[in-house]
């Protein structure tokens, strides 16, 4: 369990960052980190700094995702990218069970949680929110998934605080980030500056105090902690949208019938993208699997979406069958619905959805225009 735990940040030079990812190592962790893979940030295992995306940041705008070069050298200049820590902790395919026939009769092997110790290292705060809101959704209920229950329990959460956001990032209007408030075992904040490139580093939990414990770190000066507070009030103050949540909760509740939703439907392509890049989207389905022999069978889960015809099937119809309508569930689920469910907004304001919509649809937009006179419509 995560606690909030005071000790006083340390700082550790870019020269000794190498040490982090050993000392995650040493523990007999699986460190899965930033990489840069097919024109993109992607998280996977890692097994040095050098597999970090040093040098690049990223532009995000409504349907559009590039990296670029960046001319400091940070480990950690971009914001967020297609992948989240939810491929991690709840694999998109997943098999449950299988089953062999053998002697006559059925042998059933069910899927052993997962062991493995991990280390997500450059868990953003919205990311942290995020994984917050699965926790919820996945742990709290009368049945718990014990297979992201595994996952869960044995990740350590590194996050490096938000100094570069994106086009799409709103979290300071969701009151996710961009500082990690909470649910890390280790906070980073990278600084370059004058007086070099280094990392602050604060421990939110005991593990966390024991990694910091055994690195090569000082204690922070007032200058790094200055330095630290100004990367975080700059990524504020750059955010690249913003959402009013006055009163969002209710007004998305009180207009299933607004015109609005008819109007997204217009140009979404119900492709479920935005889905599969939402940290928090966690619906999935079952699939069986027979061999062709008949000798072996296997239950799989899959995440699904909303966005397709079968996920609405019940009772042998769809009961969401137009695209206005599974746009509408979607966002009513993350922006209003979720409160009623876990107290909480579905939405972290990350702004995946928003870059990785093929037809560039900005949940920002959609949001206040649902309900909105018609003259206030973009
Ligand atoms: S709805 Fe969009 S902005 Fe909100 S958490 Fe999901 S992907 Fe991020
Ligand atoms: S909103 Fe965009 S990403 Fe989502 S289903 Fe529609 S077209 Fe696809």
């Amino acid at each position: 369990m995560l606690r909030q735990t005071r000790i006083a940040p340390r700082v550790l030079e870019r020269d000794a960052f190498g040490a982090l990812i050993d000392r995650l190592a040493a523990d007999g962790r699986r460190v899965i980190g930033p990489t840069r893979r097919d024109g993109a940030i992607v998280y996977a295992e890692i097994a040095g700094e050098k597999d970090l995306p040093a040098g690049w940041g990223d532009e995000q705008a409504a349907g559009r995702y590039r990296l670029r070069p960046r001319a400091d050298k940070a480990l950690f200049g971009y914001a967020v990218g297609p992948d989240s820590w939810k491929r991690w902790l709840r694999p998109p395919r997943r098999t449950l069970w299988r089953a062999k026939r053998t002697n006559g009769s059925f042998e059933i092997v069910r899927d052993d949680a997962d062991a493995a110790k991990l280390a997500f290292l450059g868990v953003r705060a919205c990311e942290l929110a995020a994984v917050a809101a699965l926790d919820d959704a996945l742990l709290a209920g009368p049945h718990p998934d014990k297979a992201y229950a595994a996952r869960r329990a044995n990740a350590l959460l590194v996050a490096v605080n938000c100094g570069s956001p994106a086009g799409g990032c709103f979290c300071v209007s969701m009151k996710t980030g961009p500082k990690a408030q909470a649910g890390f075992d280790l906070a980073l904040t990278e600084i370059i500056d004058a007086n070099g490139h280094r990392f602050m580093v604060e421990a939110g939990s005991d593990a966390g105090v024991g990694v910091l414990a055994a690195l090569p770190t000082r204690k922070a000066r007032q200058a790094d902690l200055a330095a630290a507070s100004a990367v975080i009030d700059g990524a504020r103050e750059r955010m690249g949208r913003t959402l009013d949540t006055d009163g969002l909760k209710q007004r998305l509740a009180d207009r299933p019938q607004d015109r609005g939703w008819d109007r997204i439907a217009e140009r979404c392509l119900a492709c479920g993208a935005c889905t599969q890049v939402c940290p928090t989207c966690f619906c999935a389905t079952v699939e069986d699997h027979t061999s062709l022999s008949g000798n072996e069978a296997e239950r799989v889960e899959v995440w699904d979406s909303c966005f397709t015809g079968r996920f609405s099937e019940l009772g042998g119809g769809q009961v969401r069958e137009t695209t206005a309508a599974r746009y509408r569930q979607w966002m009513t689920h993350k922006l209003s619905s979720w409160h009623d469910q876990f107290g909480t907004s579905g939405c972290v304001g990350c702004g995946r959805c928003i870059a990785w919509c093929p037809v560039g649809i900005d949940i920002t937009e959609e949001a206040a225009a649902v309900g909105a006179p018609p003259e206030d419509r973009t």
